[in-house]
């Protein structure tokens, strides 16, 4: 069964940026362009594998979004990796304090995404928290 992946972000440029990434690796790609999106999607059933989340989105921001979706039992652990143009130092440890996974900046490593995404799917399957 291929993962799938919701992919939550606000430009589009950057959002086809990350399409082309993983889509060569054959995950089926959801995506939702700003945080109250991203949680209708999950509201309306989705159970994706892993979330690669913009943390600057209108609406609801990645922190938000984020703390609501740990509140949901079935998306608890579900690997969430953060996205973000910030380059404030202590960003990281908000991150992480809002139950991020990982942290990936901007402008996104083409190279570093698909290997980072393949790594926190192997580790939620080699060790599944929920
Ligand atoms: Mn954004």
């Amino acid at each position: 069964m291929p993962k799938k992946i919701l992919i939550v972000e606000d430009n589009p440029q950057n959002m086809k940026v990350v399409q082309m990434a993983l889509r060569p690796h054959g995950y089926i790609l959801l995506e939702a362009t700003d945080g109250e999106e991203a949680l209708e999607v999950i509201n309306n059933g989705e159970r994706p594998d892993l979330i690669l989340l913009d943390i600057q989105l209108p609406k609801i921001d990645g922190f938000e979004v984020t703390r609501r979706l740990r509140r949901i039992p079935e998306f608890s652990h579900v690997p969430i990796i953060a996205v973000t143009a910030y380059a404030m130092r202590g960003d990281e440890e908000k991150i992480v304090g809002a139950g991020c996974d990982a942290y990936l900046p901007k402008p996104i490593n083409t190279r570093e995404l698909p290997r980072l995404v393949a790594e926190m799917l192997q580790r939620q399957e080699d060790n599944p928290r929920h």
